[in-house]
């Protein structure tokens, strides 16, 4: 079995596009929106785009993770926001389904000031009112990377919410670069094992593969190009090297650089995971 890898590619003109756009790159596995991912509003699918967006699906067999919009926050206290984003969870939900998309993936989000506990109760609420439009859609709450505020960005978050939402369809998609500005050193065998022992890398079915422009523990959001950031190409030969990771769909969502070509990465990847095997 060979790397399930690829970028966040854009929906634009038509959904199904994202496809093309991935196998164009070499993707076997992409992220994509399915709704506006700056605004509330959905987005409705023109004539036979849902069609022709199954149809590459089942010819490709590139792997699509779907990708919450950003601003919804399902750990807010505020009763409109939090109505607001469990009904764009709903949606979102539901249009994975009616895709043929198995994983959806939601940020954590923010507590916005009312504590970490209720964040994550709010979280555990949020999952429960959105349960019955799962489907055989898996929701994957991201880890965040400890910005003022958030929450989940203590793997002890992650448990505390599985361990309450009681939900078969949850799981979880970890970002490297958020683990690695959260104190996670994910270069190092020891971390990546206290993880799995703390939540368990089953229960991980994506993982976002970003290189960290700011230092370990600096809970900064700021992703980098693979090898350009803190992680750098040896640390993430080092996290590749962690057998229950490769098994999942990895998802670059670096920034565009100039000078490096759109497929740079993910050819260092599948080189990484080669010398490896
Ligand atoms: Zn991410
Ligand atoms: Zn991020």
């Amino acid at each position: 079995m060979g790397l399930k890898i690829g970028y966040h590619v854009s929906i634009a003109k038509s959904m199904d596009l994202a496809f093309d756009r991935a196998e164009a790159l070499g993707c076997t596995a992409m992220q994509i929106f399915i709704t506006n991912p700056r605004g509330w509003a959905d987005r409705r699918l023109a004539n036979d785009e849902k069609e022709r967006f199954i149809e590459k699906q089942e010819r490709t067999r590139i792997e699509v993770v779907a990708h919450m919009p950003y601003l919804p926050n399902i750990a807010s206290s505020n009763s409109i926001i939090f109505k607001k984003s469990v009904n764009a969870l709903k949606e979102n939900l539901a249009k994975c389904n009616d895709l043929g998309i198995r994983y959806l993936v939601a940020h954590m989000g923010s507590h916005m000031g009312h504590g970490r506990k209720k964040g994550l109760d709010n979280i555990v609420e949020a999952i429960s009112m959105a349960e019955q439009y799962m489907g055989s859609t898996k929701l994957l709450l991201e880890n965040e990377s400890g910005h003022i505020n958030a929450v989940g960005a203590d793997i002890d978050d992650l448990s505390y919410v599985y361990g309450k939402a009681d939900s078969k369809k949850l799981g979880f998609c970890m970002d490297t670069c958020h683990l690695y500005a959260a104190g996670y050193d994910i270069t190092r065998r020891s971390v990546l094992d206290t993880i799995d022992r703390k939540l368990g890398w089953d229960k991980v079915h994506a993982i976002h593969l970003n290189d960290s422009k700011k230092p370990l523990g600096s809970r900064l959001d700021r992703h980098d190009n693979i090898g350009y950031g803190h992680i750098g190409i040896d640390g993430f030969r080092k996290f590749l090297s962690y057998d229950k990771v490769t098994s999942k769909p990895l998802i670059l969502e670096t920034p565009s650089r100039q000078g490096l070509a759109d497929d740079k990465e993910l050819r260092d990847i599948k080189r990484i995971y080669e010398s490896l095997s």
